[in-house]
């Protein structure tokens, strides 16, 4: 077991100020696999004044300088695609397939993306008898989940990098290492001391105080969205902007004359890739009332082939959820639904056979499950599809609209317009017409509860800048 004690901050490895330590646990094994410090407001302090005085000079880099030190990073990222992999493997219990295509592949090609966009960017304008120019916002502080813990560090830090904003980094609890990992990749790529600051440590201790420290000018983070709302009260308070990527409850939405077999069996995929803890995951299934059985038979059929095992091993889909918290909720859940009138047509509350070790629940596929019910309306961020039956568009449409969130969804129906006719009334940030795949350069944000702001993209880099007009 590896036990760090140190924080990257001003372009080095320092001791933590505290002494208290975070445990990493390998959630398929129950293992203690590392520690980590638990930063206390100190670090946090140290990290935040390091990105201040490091502001000026790398705000007044240009665009071609950064393009340097980015493509250095790239590289970087590139060359430990394995250990990114493998690293995810261990702290968050994602296959290992899944950890290689999308935990490792899919941040590499997001700062891949920014290189090309920082290439040909304008970051000035001229607007009647004024120059507007796109100046960096300042001090980052970034606050990320566990559940794609590399994708969501890479999709603040390198724009807000290529933004000309210095960052500090709180990682989530369950996944320091890949952060540590990439600090490590910054540090090799030779950015000057200061521009990017890790801090690992507990949220309500570390990323209060980074939240709330009164030199950071912008704070983006993502997350559950009770923490979001208390990082927006303590932000609106210090006048600093904010972005939130928060929770979702997304439908999809399979219209009449669609390809139901196709939009089933995508569904099922989709809710149970990284044991359902996707913010973007379609949790709710909704299908006419006349193909309702069918549909659930589909789904039900395509459960079979998610057996939970061993996440290190290269054959298996479904690992365990991150932590016991995650797994006794995610089965609490199930429990719930099935009091309010829900019906199991896979999986179930119960312990997975064969797994007396590991964090896992079982992959589970709920039919009756009404609007209005708990698990119709909550987040469970774990491997749990609820379908549900409507009458007419009319009422999918209330159904799809009627959460507090609203980050992603998807609309299948016999063609392209009838099915993106839909999707422009529902009240979410992105949606996939007829299986349309993820995009790395749109905008992904939330309407509603889902959050404030976008990532990913020029919407993405946009969020870290800032417009100053000279009048001539
Ligand atoms: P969380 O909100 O508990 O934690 C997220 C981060 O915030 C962690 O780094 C945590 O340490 C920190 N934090 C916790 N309390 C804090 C506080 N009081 N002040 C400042 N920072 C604090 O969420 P989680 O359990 O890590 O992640 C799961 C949730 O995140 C789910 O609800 C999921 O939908 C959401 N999520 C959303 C997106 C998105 O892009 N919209 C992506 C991933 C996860």
């Amino acid at each position: 077991m590896r036990q760090h004690g140190d924080q990257y901050i001003g372009g080095e490895w320092r001791d933590s100020l505290g002494s208290d330590s975070i445990p990493v646990l390998n959630p398929a094994t129950e293992e203690v696999i590392a520690s980590v410090p638990a930063g206390t407001a100190e670090d946090v302090d140290a990290a935040v004044r390091a990105a201040r005085a490091a502001a000026p000079s790398w705000g007044a880099t240009t665009p071609t300088q950064r393009l340097e030190y980015l493509s250095r990073l790239c590289e970087g990222l590139a060359a430990q695609q394995q250990e990114i992999a493998e690293t995810v493997v261990a702290e968050l219990g994602c296959p290992i397939g899944f950890a290689t295509a999308v935990q490792a592949a899919l941040p590499l090609g997001v700062a891949h993306s920014y290189l090309d966009l920082l290439d040909g960017y304008e970051f000035s304008e001229q607007v009647g008898n004024s120059i507007v120019y796109a100046e960096p916002a300042g001090v980052v502080a970034a606050i990320t989940p566990w559940n794609y813990p590399l994708h969501q560090i890479v999709a603040k830090v390198v724009p807000a990098l290529a933004a000309g904003c210095t960052v500090v980094l709180k990682p989530a609890e369950d996944t320091p290492l890949v952060a540590r990992l990439f600090a490590g990749l910054v540090h090799r790529a030779g950015f000057p001391a200061g521009v990017f600051n890790l801090v690992t440590g507990i949220g309500t201790v570390a990323g209060a105080a980074l939240a709330a420290h009164p030199e950071v000018d912008l704070v983006s983070f993502t997350g559950s969205t009770a923490v979001g709302r208390s990082i927006a009260e303590t932000a609106g308070r210090g006048i600093k902007r904010v972005a939130l990527e928060l929770g979702g409850k997304s439908a999809n939405v399979v219209l009449p004359g669609a390809d139901l077999a196709r939009a089933v069996n995508v569904n099922v995929g989709n809710v149970f890739a990284n044991s359902g803890q996707t913010c973007s995951a379609w949790t709710r299934l909704l299908v006419q009332q006349d193909q309702y059985e069918e549909a659930v038979a589909l789904a039900a059929k395509a459960a079979e082939k998610y057996v939970p095992g061993d996440p290190a091993a290269p054959d298996t889909r479904l690992g365990p959820v991150v932590n016991a918290k995650q797994r006794d909720r995610v089965r609490g859940y199930i429990e719930t639904a099935v009091r309010e009138g829900a019906r199991v047509v896979a999986g179930g509350p119960e312990a997975p056979e064969g797994l007396p070790v590991g964090f896992y629940v079982r992959p589970t596929v709920l039919a009756d499950v009404r609007p209005d019910t708990t698990v119709a309306q909550q987040e469970i961020f774990g491997p749990v599809l609820s379908i549900l039956a409507y009458r007419d568009e009319e009422h999918a449409l209330e159904i799809a609209n009627g959460t507090e969130y609203g980050l992603a969804g998807g609309v299948w129906a016999a063609d392209n317009e009838t099915a993106a006719a839909f999707a422009r009334r529902m009240d979410t940030g992105q949606v996939d017409i007829n299986g349309g795949r993820f995009n790395p350069l749109a905008p992904f944000g939330g309407y509603k509860g889902s959050g404030v702001g976008r990532e990913l993209g020029r919407h993405g880099l946009e969020e870290f800048l800032q417009p100053k007009s000279l009048q001539f």
